[in-house]
């Protein structure tokens, strides 16, 4: 294990074996029994518990990851450990209710049963996830599927293993049932052997890579998946927006965590009537920037020595094709700290403009109308989150219903997943599935439809033995609920409306 902005050694940890991996799937499947059958408040209370601990080692777990990921403590913070807190904090008010049995109308001809739908525990839920925000994309989900009612098996990721120990410290730190959160700690042999052992559903959250090769793994058991993938986010400024709003928030959404961001900004496409001064106002606020670590820096370093090399090719790509290089643009070799970078004279036969950088890179685009920028923002196979900055209310609501993004924020970047209550999730490679929000919760239960009868009647009218009478019934239940001309069914008047319910009630 190291710490990637010095490089220094700080520890060694060993992967998890195959063998190991069905024993933690038989104690988590036997964890998963009685914890399912634990009331929400239950589970609640132990969310509450973990909750106190975070808030009372906050500052020094945001200081354990800063350290791990190269990432600024403040951000560390704010992005990891808040999150979290507030995440827990809306599943201790809405838990309950959301994962409540809820009733639903029942058709007419189905009276007089009623229906509800009951939210019944998966079972075995497995969490992989990733480096950037190694904490919180491990822990969010796995109290998601906890506050479910699941046991859970987290795999985090290798690139940042000393945050997978932490996260165990941290289960282990807050007493709950044995064995309902087991970390797995490996790479993608580990990830590979953790699907193999057939969870009862797998939370992914990574590249879009391995995301195919976990649901065709999957596929073979028909084990549901969800997966929370890449991005290539576009950042649409037309020319009523508050251009130093959209500044800064240009600046802030491509270069926060290092441009380390499944959300990050990754094209800006500017009206051409705000395009000089809004290249003016980006290029002075970045450099003001200070890049360090750990204190008092907005910049940190990269996480990943892998990232860094496409991060350079994606550069280099678009600077030999034409593009130039406004601020930054050149990464000394050796140094996990790349200069933010503001690309101009960008098109979109660049890798910069169509494939996930993923680092602290900012190309700006200008565009002549609203349509192109559109155009040309949906112009990707990703789609997971996306800006539109206008201050027309109306004008910026509909350009963020016609783009193809999970998510859209209007003049505002990257807020979408802080809100709880929101469901948060891709569309187009960006991912399936939602998660957040109650569908999220949600996501993590058989949503079990039950419809029930009294019981009292002997049988039902669609039930053996078939009539002429039950199919004359039918016809003109049919005619008369679903026809075009409805006094056909012959229903219609009271008079026979009763008459029908005798016949209904004498037959069945
Ligand atoms: P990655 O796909 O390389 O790895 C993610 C996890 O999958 C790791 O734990 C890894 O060990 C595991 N893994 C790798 N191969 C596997 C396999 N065949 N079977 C099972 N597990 C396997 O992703 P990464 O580089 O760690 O993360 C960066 C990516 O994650 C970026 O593309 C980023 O956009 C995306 N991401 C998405 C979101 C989101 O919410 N949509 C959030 C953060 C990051």
């Amino acid at each position: 294990m190291r710490n990637p902005a010095t490089g220094e050694i700080i520890g060694t940890l060993d992967e998890a074996t195959p063998a190991e991996v069905q024993q933690v799937m038989a104690q988590a499947r036997d964890a998963s029994r009685e914890w399912g059958e634990t009331p929400v408040s239950t589970r609640i209370h132990y969310l509450r518990n973990l909750r106190h601990y975070l808030v009372e080692n906050g500052e020094m777990l945001a200081q354990k990851i800063s350290e791990v990921t190269g990432k600024v403590t403040l951000e560390a913070y704010m992005t990891e450990i808040f999150i979290t807190a507030d995440t827990i904090r809306f599943y201790e008010k809405q838990a309950e209710r959301m994962l409540a049995p809820r009733k639903v109308a029942t058709t007419l001809v189905l009276f007089p049963k009623r229906s509800w739908i009951h939210y019944q525990p998966m079972g075995v839920v497995a969490v992989i996830s990733p480096w950037n925000y190694p904490f919180q994309l491990s822990v969010v989900p796995v109290l998601s599927a906890l506050a479910a009612g699941n046991a859970v098996i987290l795999k985090p990721s290798e690139v940042t293993p000393s945050i997978g120990l932490l996260i165990e410290e941290l289960f282990q730190a807050v007493p709950a049932p044995k064995h309902l959160v087991q970390v797995l700690h490996g790479g993608r042999e580990v990830g590979q052997a953790l699907v193999a052992a057939r969870p009862d559903k797998i939370f992914f959250t990574g590249s879009v890579a391995t995301g195919k090769k976990i649901m065709t793994q999957a596929a073979e058991h028909l084990i549901p998946v969800e997966l929370e993938l890449g991005g290539k986010d576009p950042m649409i400024v037309l020319e009523d927006a508050h251009l130093e709003r959209a500044a800064n928030g240009a600046v802030w959404g491509a270069f926060t965590n290092a441009g380390q961001v499944c959300m990050s900004v990754e094209r800006v496409y500017v009206h051409e009537r705000v395009y000089p001064q809004f290249l003016q106002l980006v290029k002075e606020k970045t450099a003001a920037l200070r890049q360090g670590f750990p204190a008092e820096s907005e910049l940190g370093s990269m996480t990943s020595p892998e990232q860094i090399r496409i991060v350079r090719e994606h550069v280099q790509e678009a600077l030999a094709k034409g593009a130039v290089a406004e601020w930054g643009g050149h990464f000394p070799e050796n140094s996990m700290f790349l200069a933010p970078t503001i690309l101009t004279g960008v098109t979109h036969d660049m890798k910069i403009m169509r494939e996930e950088t993923f680092g602290p890179v900012l190309p700006i685009m200008r565009v002549a109308s609203e349509e192109e920028a559109i155009r040309l923002a949906n112009d990707t196979p990703y789609g997971l989150n996306a800006s539109v900055w206008s201050m027309d209310k109306a004008r910026a609501k509909r350009v963020a219903q016609k783009l193809q993004s999970g998510n859209v924020c209007i003049n505002d970047v990257v807020v979408s997943y802080a809100n709880p209550h929101l469901p948060f999730g891709g569309v187009k490679e960006s991912g399936i599935g939602r998660y957040r929000g109650p569908e999220g919760l949600q996501s993590f239960t058989h949503a079990v439809s039950i419809i029930h009868d009294p019981g009292k009647r002997k049988r039902e009218i669609n039930w053996y033995p078939y009539t002429g009478e039950q199919h004359a019934l039918f016809v003109s239940l049919t005619k008369t609920l679903f026809g075009k001309n409805k006094k056909q069914g012959n229903l219609w008047s009271p008079r026979n409306w009763k008459g029908f319910w005798r016949e209904w009630k004498r037959l069945y």
